[in-house]
C-alpha cells in the first residue's frame, strides 16, 4: 500500500485510535487515549482542550459572582463590576424572570407588530434602529487607509443559517424548519395569534432567501480587502433611499460622514429592491422574528426551553445550561471586559505574564531572524517587513483600564422595575451609541478586541498589535513549570501564529501603522502568491468527519499556523529543546470531540481549519517532525516534499 502523498495523516481523524503511531497520524497517537475518555458535556456541543480550561474557569468565576451577589465575599474595586453583579442577580432570579413572563418584551413587539407600513418605519428608523435588529447594520471602526481616523462601515446582518453555501446543504429545509416552528412557537407564547404568527415566520424566512441570493459568501467575507468599498455619502443615500439611510445617518451622528465603507456592495445595489413597500410585509416579518428569538433568552425558563431547539440543531449540544451558569454567561456577555479585568487580576500572576513577555519577544526575534534569511524576499520587502515586525504592539492578560461604554451603562434594579430584558435592551442601545459616537474621535489604540477571561488570542491587523488573554496563558498552552519545548510547542505556536497574520494573505495588505498600502515589490507579492496559492491546494478538499474543507476560506488562518509552527520549531531549535515534546504538545492544544452537528455549522463559516488538521497537515510540512520521529515515505504522516509548503 502507498500512503504517500497523504494529507492529513493515515486514519480517520475524527475517531480515536489508540494504536495509531506518531509516524501515521501524531494527533491520534497523541490524543487518542484523550479523545476515548473525553465527554463531552450535555450543555455544551463539544470538549477540547480549550474547553477544558474554559470549563475551570467558569467554575471560579461562578462561584466569585455567587458570594459577590449573596455578599459572601466583598466586592473588590473594579470598575462597574457591581453593574455585573446587578445583572448577574436578575438573570439569576427565576422565580421573578418566570413570574414576568413575556411582560417585560411587551411593548417593543407591540411597537413592531404596529408597524402599517414603509413609511411608518421611515419615520420611525433611528428609534427603531436602536432599539431592534435589522437586516443591515452600521459599524465605526478605524478606517483601513488611515488608521488615526475612524470611519463608518455598513454590513449585512447575519442569515438565519450559518452562511449562503448552507442554504444549498442537505439539511437546510430540514434546520430552517425548525427555526420557522420555535419563531411560531414563541410568537404565539407572546400571545400572537397562530395565523399572524405563521405568516411572521414564514416571511422573515422568504426576505433572508432573498438577502443570501445577494449576499457574499464566508469564503468571499475571507478576503479582508474587498470588504473595503468606500463610496460618498450621496451616492450610499441614492442606493438606500427607499428606506432613506441619509435621514438615519443624520439622526444618528452629529454631522452625516462624507463616505461609508461598503463591505459588501451587491447588498447595497439591491438593497431599494429588498427593502420597498411591496416588501414590507417580509421585512416586518423578520423584525418581529428576529427580535422573539433574541428576546427569550432574558425572558422565563419557558421562553429559554422554547428558543433552544434551533441551536440544539445547528450545534447537536444535548441540554440548555443549568440556570445558574445561564445567569453568569449573561453577566460575562454583558460585562466581557469587567469580568475579564477582574478574571486578569485575581487569578492571573506577574510571574508568568514576565515569562510569557520574554518568550513573546524571543518569537519576535526569531521571527526578524527567519525574515532576514529569508531566500524569497529581496532586502527591499525584508526591511519593511521587519519594520512592520518591529512596530507589533503588545497586549498581555488583561488591560489596565475598562472601556468608557461600562461607565455608561445604568442598570435598573428589579425593585425599580427594571428587568433582566429592559437592562439588556437598554445596554444594547447605550453600546451602540457609544461605537457610533467614535466616528469623529481619534482611534483609541489601547482597546482591546478580547477580555482577560477568553481562551484565545489574536491580532488586530488596523492597530498592529497582539492580544493574549490572561486565560490562554495556562496548561496545554502555558505552564510556567514545563519545558520551554513543551511551551514553545503550545503558547510559543500561539504567540507566532498571531505575529504571522501580520504577514498573511489580508495582514502582508496592511502596513506597521495598519493602514492598507503595498509595502511589497511586484515579484515579491508575486511568489507570495504563488505560495498562498499551495496552502490553499494542501487544504482545499480535506475530507473531515460529514464536511469537505474549502483551502480558500482558511487559508488566512493555515498561512498563520505555518509561520506559526515554524517559528516556534526555530525558537526550541534556537535552545536545543525537546522537538518531540514540542510536536507532542502542540498536537495536545488542538485535541477536540465534536458533536456532527457543529462540525457541519463551524465549517461553513470558519476561517480556521479544524483543530486536528491544523496539527497533522502543519507537521508534515516540516522537516524537523520527520526528523524527530524518523517518519519514513510509507509512513502515514509522510507527504511528498514537492507537496509541502513553505512560506514564513
Ligand atoms: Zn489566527
Amino acid at each position: 500500500m502507498n500512503l504517500a502523498k497523504i494529507r492529513g495523516g493515515a486514519g480517520d481523524i475524527t475517531k480515536p485510535d489508540l494504536n495509531a503511531r506518531i509516524q501515521d497520524n501524531l494527533y491520534l497517537a497523541v490524543n487518542s487515549d484523550w479523545i476515548s475518555k473525553a465527554k463531552i458535556p450535555a450543555d455544551r456541543p463539544l470538549i477540547s482542550s480549550f474547553s477544558e480550561i474554559d470549563l475551570k474557569i467558569e467554575k471560579e468565576l461562578m462561584n466569585d459572582l455567587a458570594d459577590f451577589a449573596s455578599g459572601k465575599k466583598a466586592l473588590p474595586d473594579i470598575p462597574n463590576l457591581d453593574k455585573a453583579i446587578e445583572v448577574y442577580k436578575l438573570a439569576k432570579d427565576f422565580a421573578k424572570r418566570d413570574a414576568d413572563g413575556f411582560k417585560p418584551a411587551q411593548a417593543d413587539l407591540e411597537i413592531l407588530t404596529n408597524l402599517k407600513d414603509l413609511d411608518d418605519v421611515k419615520q420611525n428608523l433611528a428609534k427603531l434602529f436602536l432599539r431592534f435588529s435589522f437586516p443591515f447594520l452600521f459599524e465605526v471602526e478605524p478606517d483601513r487607509k488611515n488608521t488615526k481616523i475612524n470611519s463608518l462601515s455598513f454590513d449585512r446582518n447575519s442569515l438565519i443559517l450559518p452562511d449562503t453555501t448552507s442554504y444549498q446543504s442537505p439539511s437546510a429545509k430540514q434546520l430552517l424548519d425548525v427555526w420557522q416552528k420555535q419563531t411560531e412557537n414563541l410568537l404565539k407564547m407572546a400571545g400572537v395569534e397562530e395565523a399572524a404568527a405563521k405568516k411572521y415566520a414564514t416571511d422573515a424566512i422568504a426576505l433572508d432567501a432573498k438577502i443570501v441570493k445577494v449576499a457574499k459568501s464566508a469564503e468571499e467575507r475571507a478576503d479582508d480587502v474587498a470588504l473595503y468599498n468606500p463610496i460618498k455619502t450621496n451616492e450610499f443615500e441614492e442606493k438606500t433611499s427607499s428606506l432613506n439611510l441619509g435621514q438615519l445617518l443624520d439622526q444618528l451622528f452629529e454631522k452625516k460622514p462624507d463616505y461609508v465603507v461598503v463591505r459588501e456592495p451587491k447588498f447595497l445595489d439591491h438593497f431599494n429592491e429588498l427593502f420597498d413597500q411591496e416588501s414590507f410585509d417580509e421585512l416586518k416579518g423578520w423584525l418581529i422574528s428576529t427580535f422573539i428569538n433574541k428576546a427569550a433568552a432574558f425572558l422565563s425558563e419557558d421562553f429559554r426551553q422554547a428558543a433552544f431547539p434551533f441551536k440544539q440543531a445547528t450545534y447537536g449540544q444535548k441540554e440548555l445550561p443549568s440556570q445558574e451558569k445561564e445567569a453568569y454567561y449573561k453577566a460575562n456577555d454583558l460585562f466581557d471586559d469587567v469580568i475579564g479585568v477582574y478574571y486578569g487580576r485575581t487569578y492571573f500572576g506577574e510571574d508568568a505574564k514576565a515569562d510569557v513577555e520574554d518568550m513573546i519577544h524571543r518569537m519576535i526575534d526569531v521571527y526578524e531572524q527567519r525574515i532576514g534569511n529569508n531566500d524569497w524576499l529581496s532586502p527591499t520587502t525584508k526591511e519593511k517587513a521587519i519594520t512592520k515586525l518591529r512596530a507589533l504592539v503588545l497586549k498581555i492578560g488583561y488591560p489596565d483600564k475598562i472601556d468608557h461604554v461600562y461607565d455608561l451603562f445604568q442598570i435598573t434594579p428589579a425593585g425599580e422595575g427594571g428587568s433582566l430584558y429592559s437592562n439588556q435592551a437598554d445596554i444594547r442601545e447605550v453600546g451602540l451609541k457609544h461605537n457610533f459616537d467614535k466616528l469623529y474621535k481619534p482611534v483609541d489604540r489601547s482597546e482591546w478586541y478580547m477580555p482577560g477571561n477568553l481562551i484565545n488570542a489574536c491580532y488586530d491587523p488596523q492597530r498592529n498589535d497582539i492580544t493574549f488573554p490572561a486565560a490562554i496563558l495556562e496548561a496545554p498552552f502555558y505552564d510556567i513549570h514545563a519545558s520551554r519545548a513543551t511551551n514553545y510547542g503550545g503558547i510559543g505556536v500561539v504567540i507566532a501564529h498571531e505575529i504571522s497574520h501580520a504577514f498573511d494573505n489580508n495582514g502582508a495588505k496592511y502596513d506597521e501603522f495598519g493602514n492598507m498600502k503595498n509595502w511589497w515589490t511586484k515579484e515579491d507579492f508575486a511568489e507570495f502568491e504563488k505560495r498562498t496559492q499551495a496552502e490553499i491546494d494542501l487544504f482545499d478538499g480535506i475530507k473531515y468527519g460529514p464536511v469537505t474543507l474549502n483551502g480558500k476560506q482558511i487559508v488566512s488562518e493555515n498561512i498563520a499556523d505555518q509561520g506559526g509552527l515554524t517559528a516556534g520549531i526555530e525558537a526550541n531549535k534556537n535552545e536545543h529543546g525537546d522537538m518531540k515534546e514540542l510536536f507532542e504538545n502542540y498536537a495536545r492544544i488542538w485535541a477536540s470531540k465534536e458533536s456532527p452537528e457543529i462540525i457541519k455549522t463551524i465549517a461553513a463559516f470558519d476561517v480556521h481549519a479544524p483543530g486536528p488538521e491544523r496539527v497533522n497537515v502543519q507537521v508534515q510540512c516540516q522537516p524537523e517532525f520527520y526528523k524527530a520521529f524518523n517518519v519514513q515515505e510509507d509512513d502515514g504522516m509522510w507527504l511528498d516534499p514537492a507537496k509541502r509548503v513553505v512560506i514564513w
